[in-house]
């Protein structure tokens, strides 16, 4: 790499609830530029009013601060290259397009939606391999090319609609590096009279995205591979600027797609296949719709930009879990996959798991009180603490905690049938018995002297240990799960367990 400043933007447009594959464009810009001492941009690419949705823009931001990725440009934070916000830089893009019809390079397009209709359909009829307006057509069509001076001016002056078109030049090749995708080559003549400026006022997305990179002196452009085939388009717009030795590097990034490989991954497969395309929870402000988010499904920030990282790139060593730092240090564009990468729900699941593994168990016996006081159970830290220790290796997530360890805050009041009819036999009651009273000679209640107590009770006798510990199991679980008893009963400590020991011998009944 030269010298030059690394300065790149994540620049989405504020039509809705970011998408994963957004989140994962904005990591790999922001890892770029950690690595290279560079800058990150947030810039809001908000020119096409039709589409804008309330709360886009903030949820945006809300989600790169969830997954901590820190903002060094943008709308909040200002900078030296501001407005971040398109919208708020209205005036500059109509100067920029004049700019391109005095040096020919656009020019002002009057057709109406009907006589661009008109045109597509004659050409359809004249079986014409392309319906576009290019170089072909554009001087059989109302524009200031094929009007007078006069004729045009009047036209503007009059008020009439009029977009700015770019004027593609004929049959010339276009080649770029692109630093994923090698050498991307195209001729012009398949490319079209791109619209770049609207009567309204308002800039398209082409036209306000390059005159912006060259403004905030962006140095790469890395985003989805949904924008490779604007590419050349772009790189004609340099040309015309006189921008070609200062434009930035381009890094077109493989898609996300679907669990089966086959196409992209969209937000019916999530809502299919049940787990979230969205970082955080979306509420659509027409609709009400509400769509999951990973941060509300109890994903860690750290979990999902691990699993996100490792979609489409990898350190080139088998190493799984890296942490933000490690990522950034690891982040190479160039090794970069072509290929779209496949998202996998199980294994976003199993980095959620590793990450739960290494967060300490006072931070998630912590989260684990919230969920329990929301339920209304009181209960100890320390119990909580112990608990956790006993389970996490269960859970994927914190929210698993529950249905692996409600039987220490709750007494079961009813006792799974298929347990029952399966381990509660017509002599189980007589050995529960003989069981508890064992029990009741332990002095110091602890795992091991339990498992003592229960050998020496087991001696001599003609049973199994699955004939005591199933039972056992179910009298103070109520149910064939959790994990190992003499842990359980160690926990719940020797009068609550007798208690149940003596509940079930009471209640548990063989129908
Ligand atoms: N506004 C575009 C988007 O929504 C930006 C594409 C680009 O990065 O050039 O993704």
């Amino acid at each position: 790499m030269d010298n030059k400043q690394i300065r790149v933007r994540f620049a989405p447009s504020p039509t809705g609830p970011l998408h994963m594959g957004g989140v994962r464009t904005a990591l790999f810009n922001y890892l770029f530029a950690r690595k290279n001492e560079g800058k990150f941009i947030l810039r809001i690419e908000d020119t096409d009013q039709t589409r804008y949705v309330e709360g886009a823009e903030d949820y945006i931001i809300e989600s790169l601060k969830w997954c901590g990725i820190e903002i060094d440009e943008g709308v909040e934070e200002g900078g030296p290259y501001g407005p971040y916000r398109q919208s708020d830089r209205k005036e500059l893009y109509k100067e920029f397009s004049e700019r391109l019809i005095e040096s020919e390079n656009a020019y002002y397009a009057f057709d109406t939606a009907e006589e661009l209709d008109v045109m597509r359909e004659r050409l359809k009829q004249e079986k014409s391999s392309v319906q576009q307006y290019n170089a072909l057509t554009r001087g059989e069509m109302k524009n200031s090319l094929t009007l007078s001076q006069d004729e045009t001016k009047d036209l503007l002056n009059s008020g009439a609609k009029y977009v700015i078109r770019f004027k593609m030049p004929e049959n010339q090749e276009i080649i770029v590096e692109d630093i994923v995708r090698g050498t991307v080559k195209v001729n012009t003549n398949q490319l079209d009279d791109k619209v770049l400026f609207k009567s309204d006022g308002m800039p398209t997305y082409h036209l306000a995205n390059v005159v912006d990179d060259h403004l905030m002196k962006i140095s790469h452009v890395i985003r989805g591979e949904e924008w490779l085939p604007s590419l050349p388009l772009h790189i004609m717009l340099y040309k015309a600027f006189g921008w070609s030795e200062t434009k930035p590097e381009f890094a077109h990034l493989p898609l996300l797609l679907k669990p089966s490989g086959k196409g992209k991954l969209s937000k019916r497969d999530g809502d299919a296949l049940g787990f979230p395309v969205f970082p955080l929870e979306w509420k659509d402000p027409k609709t009400g719709e509400i769509s999951r988010g990973y941060r509300e499904d109890g994903y860690f920030a750290d979990a999902f930009n691990n699993m996100l990282a490792l979609l489409g790139w990898n350190p080139g060593t088998d190493e799984e879990i890296l942490s933000l730092r490690e990522l950034t240090s690891e982040f190479d564009l160039a090794k970069v996959h072509k290929a779209g990468a496949k998202f996998d729900h199980e294994k976003a699941k199993w980095f959620n798991h590793k990450y739960l593994l290494a967060t300490s168990n006072e931070k998630l016996a912590n989260m684990y009180q919230n969920i329990l006081k929301e339920k209304g159970i009181e209960a100890d830290d320390t119990m909580i603490l112990k608990v956790v220790a006993l389970i996490k290796e269960r859970a994927n997530f914190v929210s698993d905690f529950w249905s692996q360890s409600y039987f220490f805050f709750q007494a079961p009041t009813e006792y799974d049938k298929k347990v029952v009819k399966k381990r509660w036999k017509e002599t189980t009651p007589e050995i529960m018995k003989a069981l508890k009273e064992q029990l009741e000679t332990i002095e110091e209640f602890n795992h091991n002297n339990l498992e003592k107590a229960i050998h020496d009770f087991m001696e001599g006798k003609e049973i199994g240990m699955g004939q005591i510990m199933n039972p056992f199991r179910l009298t103070l679980v109520g149910a064939g799960i959790g994990p190992g008893v003499f842990e359980i009963a160690e926990l719940l400590g020797k009068k609550e367990t007798i208690k149940r020991l003596q509940k079930g011998i009471e209640n548990i009944k063989r129908d």
